[in-house]
């Protein structure tokens, strides 16, 4: 797929802002990483937007920096309102110049979602996804707000950014004000959308008259809220002009609040869905419009900036997965391009979990000054057995560190369980991160050894100085009555379309496996995959043409492709334990189609009249044509030498890494985080 080097010429081309220029038209979303919340990892924060500047990217733009305590995220989050604060920002600041690159810092006041108890908002009504009422800010209290914005802009500009960017989407404290949703007041704030729009542009105004007219200022506006009670578009549209009038330069744009519940970044949402609502508002403006959200790969990008659609694009995701992004692109190296996938394993759910965000497909993300893959002093014999996710890093990284690698595993293809997970409707990014491995196995000179399953025997012939067994796992039997039967089968045999269950399935165990599988078999053969973006709004009930007030209509009534229950022995909520910021997705989609879900369950017997189960206790029978078997893994290590063998002088060392290492709570996030860890290590 190498790509010549002027295949995407319109985004690289630079933006003319009048009193600056962008080297191109990429720009690095903002990302709250947590590094900025604490003055210690500034050093850390500086050395991640190092490395991001000098891949290339135009402009970037910091997590979002509170302007007082009343709009902390979270409890002594990263606040800008004393000059103490500025000599860390300096370290950011430095960093980026140094690169060539350009720099805003976000101002981002939380209002009600604020995970503490100052907040504040435009009414006093709790958010569905908060903990805390907030208060209702007083006049006065609008008024110290402002200043706060004010003192906020100033000591950017005194720390050495090139600009802010002004956080009014995703349902944060401007967003709360904006809407009726969450602006009740009778007062000069509220009512009106002229009353509405008051607080954020009485802040831009002011925060232009401050810092003068060579100094960015960009906002983020939310485009379509995609809530009840959100924006008409004609509201959207007079706001951004106030806006552009009070002194932006450029906008972002924002689509659905935090407590949407419909999805805008995971991985199911089709690649630059809501570009298409950007463009309409670039139509409004003079100033340039930049469209965000779900853009990951060149092409989308190029396609947007080329048609005059928008004038910027925005990934801020894709940038934890490849610091490199432009450079490869300008190089023509698209190929190589470590792809973000939309899990938000590492990144959105770290930092929903108060833990520093990284990346899934490229754990050194937020970790650049204590991952290093430098040269080893010597140079190791090194066979790594198993091309999935944890035998893949740990290649590559070890061939990259210098080490003579050889990669094994019995089947001819690459990728491991990840083969399957692509299968999955909604997952067709992860065959990205295949790609990238597979180009990347070429560029750091593994040898690939494929189609053949090595013995210990085989492996200990050959001298290597160091074996890693990335083995991975096998699906786990559980030992009910009639597991044997030809009507029980496996989540690999379903996802490989080895067997097609028929139109009633019951599926044993409710982990990603069990919620994959059920979207899998929910999905009709008949609809393309990946699914249409005209399609997929049909299915959330998403109105591009923004006709609809926050852009939301009726979802698609659905006629479920089959019936499905799903059951967990556990007595927690089905899904419990699916990732913090997609669990609610996939729940979402099995809910709409009728899926029973079942915590509780004892297993009895499995018959020919189907499952026979106990639901807390109550006997049961789910009359089904197949039972699909996703009860987890165990560990496949049968290479490792037996314990208690005393290993000789020379012998080669043993390692194991992901599912072969530990099966219970595996990902792919551990499994290429350890193999990249143990790769970095030897
Ligand atoms: P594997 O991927 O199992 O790879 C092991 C490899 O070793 C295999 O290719 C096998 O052929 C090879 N092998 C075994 N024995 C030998 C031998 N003797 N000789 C040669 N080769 C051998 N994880 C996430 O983080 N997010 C998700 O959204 C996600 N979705 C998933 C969806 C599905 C349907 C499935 C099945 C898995 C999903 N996973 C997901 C889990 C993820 O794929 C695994 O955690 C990951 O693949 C484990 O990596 P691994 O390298 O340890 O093992
Ligand atoms: P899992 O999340 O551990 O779920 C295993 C399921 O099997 C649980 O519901 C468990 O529930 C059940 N189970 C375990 N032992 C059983 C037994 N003996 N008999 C019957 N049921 C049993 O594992 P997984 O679904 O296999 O997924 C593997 C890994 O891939 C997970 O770590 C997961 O994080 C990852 N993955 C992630 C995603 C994602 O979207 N992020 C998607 C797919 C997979 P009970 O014990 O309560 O019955
Ligand atoms: Fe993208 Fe997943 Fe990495 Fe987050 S963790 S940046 S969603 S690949």
């Amino acid at each position: 797929m190498s790509v010549s080097p002027n295949a995407h010429p319109h985004l690289l081309q630079p933006l003319d802002l009048g009193f600056t220029t962008l080297r191109n038209r990429v720009m690095m979303g903002s990302m709250h990483t947590g590094l900025e919340d604490r003055f210690y990892n500034y050093a850390k924060l500086a050395a991640y937007f190092r490395e991001r500047v000098r891949g290339g990217v135009g402009l970037v733009v910091t997590g979002g920096i509170s302007p007082n305590r009343q709009g902390w995220l979270l409890p002594f989050g990263g606040t800008l309102n004393s000059i103490f604060d500025v000599y860390n920002h300096r370290k950011v600041t430095r960093a980026v110049h140094e690169e060539g690159g350009k720099i805003l810092m976000q101002i981002l006041h939380s209002g009600r979602y604020g995970y503490q108890p100052f907040v504040v908002s435009a009414s006093s009504i709790k958010s569905p996804i908060s903990m805390f009422k907030p208060k209702a800010l007083t006049v006065s209290g609008i008024e110290s707000t402002i200043k706060a914005y004010l003192r906020c802009a100033k000591l950017a500009q005194k720390a050495g950014y090139d600009g802010v960017e002004i956080m009014g989407s995703e349902g944060y404290l401007l967003n709360q004000f904006l809407c009726t949703r969450s602006n009740k007041r009778t007062d000069a704030y509220g009512g009106s959308i002229e009353n509405r729009m008051r607080l954020p542009v009485e802040i831009v105004r002011q925060v232009r008259a401050a810092v003068g007219s060579n100094f960015i200022l960009m906002y983020r506006h939310s485009v379509l809220d995609l809530v009840e009670g959100g924006n008409s578009w004609e509201e959207v549209v007079q706001v951004a002009q106030a806006l552009e009038a009070a002194g932006v330069t450029l906008f972002n744009t924002g689509f659905g609040w935090h407590e949407a519940r419909t999805p805008t970044i995971v991985t199911s949402v089709p690649r630059a869905a809501f570009a298409s609502v950007a463009a309409r508002l670039k139509q409004a403006v003079t100033v340039p419009v930049i469209a965000s959200n779900r853009i990951n790969m060149p092409d989308e990008a190029e396609t947007l900036i080329a048609s005059g659609s928008v004038d910027m694009v925005s990934m801020a995701r894709p940038f934890l997965a490849d610091s490199e992004w432009v450079n490869k692109v300008a190089a023509g190296r698209v190929d190589e391009i470590n792809t973000c996938i939309g899990c938000n394993q590492a990144c959105l759910d770290h930092t929903f979990a108060n833990q520093r965000a990284s990346c899934l497909v490229n754990p050194r993300a937020g970790h650049e000054t204590e991952l290093l893959y430098r040269k080893a002093q010597r140079q190791k014999k090194v066979a790594v057995v198993g091309a999935g996710p944890a035998g893949l890093s740990a290649a590559t990284v070890a061939a990259e560190c210098g080490h003579d690698v050889t990669l094994f595993d019995s089947s001819d293809r690459i990728g491991g369980q990840f083969n399957i997970a692509m299968q999955v409707p909604g997952k067709e990014e992860f065959a990205q991160t295949l790609r990238y491995f597979s180009k990347r196995l070429k560029v750091t000179g593994v040898r690939v050894q494929l189609g053949h399953r090595v013995t210990r025997e085989q492996l200990l012939a050959q001298g290597f100085d160091v074996i890693v067994l990335a083995t991975g796992i096998v699906p786990r039997t559980p030992r009910i009555p009639g597991v044997q039967r030809a009507n029980v089968v496996t989540y690999a045999d379903v996802l490989q379309r080895k067997v097609v269950p028929g139109s009633r399935v019951a599926i044993i165990g409710a982990g990603g496996i069990g919620f994959d599988v059920g979207e899998f078999l929910l999905h009709d053969p008949a609809v393309a995959l990946p699914v249409s973006i005209d399609h997929w709004c049909r299915e959330w009930g998403v109105d591009l043409q923004a006709q609809a007030n926050g852009g939301l209509i009726s979802p698609e009534s659905v006629k479920p492709y089959r019936q499905l229950y799903l059951l967990q022995r556990k007595s927690t909520r089905v899904g419990a334990g699916l990732g913090k910021t997609s669990g609610w997705v996939h729940r979402a989609v099995l809910q709409r189609n009728g899926v029973q879900m079942f915590s509780g369950v004892e297993y009895q017997r499995i018959d020919d009249i189907g499952l026979h189960i106990t639901v807390n206790g109550e006997a049961r029978v789910l009359e089904v044509d197949h039972v699909v078997l996703c009860a987890g893994q165990e560990s496949l290590i049968e290479l490792m030498p037996p314990a208690g063998v005393p290993s000789e002088l020379g012998a080669p060392r043993f390692y194991t890494i992901g599912g072969a290492a530990l099966a219970s709570e595996l990902d792919a996030k551990r499994a290429i985080r350890e193999g990249a860890v143990l790769a970095a290590s030897l």
